[in-house]
């Protein structure tokens, strides 16, 4: 079996991503890059603390971690080809058919070294791809594993997306209140979106206990009141919410991602 980078492989981007020089264009999303960026460091973070053994364990998405963490690398390289694809306009789709299940099967039979070098190359490549478009470039449109058509800015989002809940899903102490509170609201407005686009939203009302307002949601009526931090973490389906404004558990949703 080959890993999944060679060192010289890794040597030529490392060459490529330069000292700090180069910075992200002008009309780069700024924001979303930077949480992408702060992200992955959390997952590092969080994949560091576990032992090699304990990688054979369980995920809180029904994965080991090991298919897990494979599912993060080869994303990265998914997202990349889309990347590439705006830089280059070769159309390169996110997955081939059939690979994006292969990819996860067996990354998660690689040894525990490779499985880590699988996160950090394949983020240092995307980040390479990242920094090296031009402003004309991000409004490339692209097209994702789900069949949207978006400018390849929003590879930034999916990414950030990624990286952070899933290092919550490590199942390692990570938490919904490590997440910056921009990125928390920006992801519960997503999740809301995603809801109304597939008619699947509940009826209740949203009352984050640490921001101003409420959101009534679908018809609105059970009231589900929170950090946000909980709120997020219980509309993007990672667990009950324990206590609502009458006292109850708040049953848990459908994983989002
Ligand atoms: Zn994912």
């Amino acid at each position: 079996m080959t890993t999944p980078y060679d060192e010289a492989a890794l040597q030529e981007l490392r060459e490529r991503q330069g000292s700090g020089a180069r910075y992200d264009a002008e009309e780069a999303p700024k924001q979303e890059l930077g949480w992408a960026r702060s992200g992955t460091a959390y997952f590092l973070r969080k994949l560091r603390e576990l032992t090699d053994d304990e990688l054979d364990g369980p995920s809180l998405l029904g994965w080991t971690r090991r298919e897990l963490i494979a599912h993060v690398g080869y994303n990265a390289r998914a997202l990349t080809r889309l990347t590439e694809w705006a830089r280059t306009g070769v159309e390169t789709p996110m997955y081939a058919p059939g690979q994006r299940d292969a990819e996860i099967e067996l990354g998660a039979t690689l040894p525990p070294v490779a499985l880590r070098h699988l996160i950090d190359h394949s983020a240092v490549h995307l980040n390479v791809e990242w920094r090296d478009l031009t402003d004309e470039q991000w409004d490339h449109e692209v097209v994702t594993a789900q069949g949207r058509t978006v400018p390849v800015r929003e590879t930034a989002w999916m990414r950030t997306r990624e990286v952070w809940i899933h290092a919550v899903d490590l199942d390692n102490h990570g938490s919904y209140r490590d997440f910056p509170p921009e990125l928390l609201d920006r992801l519960s407005g997503d999740v809301l979106a995603v809801w109304d686009r597939k008619g699947t939203t509940p009826d209740v009302v949203l009352d984050p206990t640490d921001r101003p307002g409420q959101t009534v949601v679908g018809a609105g009526g059970r009231r589900v009141a929170g950090a946000q931090a909980d709120l997020v973490r219980w509309v993007t389906g990672r667990g009950a919410l324990r206590l609502d404004a009458e006292g109850d558990q708040v049953p848990e949703l459908p994983p989002w991602l």
